[in-house]
């Protein structure tokens, strides 16, 4: 009978997982097209309290909106 040699999965990682810093600015904004970081902002827009930011990828040159809460 042969029996499956499937490699066990590795071993869990015993460091937890970072939390996530808060900050204002989204700095972990990437283009979900492309995966690139460089996001100039093309245009902020304030509204009912919150900034709206237009980003506008450089790589691919899609735009993409980021809402953020004023403070
Ligand atoms: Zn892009």
């Amino acid at each position: 009978m042969k029996t499956d040699c499937s490699p066990k999965a590795p071993m869990p990682d015993p460091r937890p997982p970072v939390p996530e810093p808060r900050v204002e600015e989204p700095a972990g904004v990437v283009c979900r097209h492309c995966g690139c970081r460089d996001l100039p902002v093309y245009y902020t827009r304030r509204r009912n309290g919150r900034i709206i930011r237009v980003r506008e990828c450089r790589n691919c040159g899609r735009r993409m909106m980021t809402r953020e809460e004023e403070v």
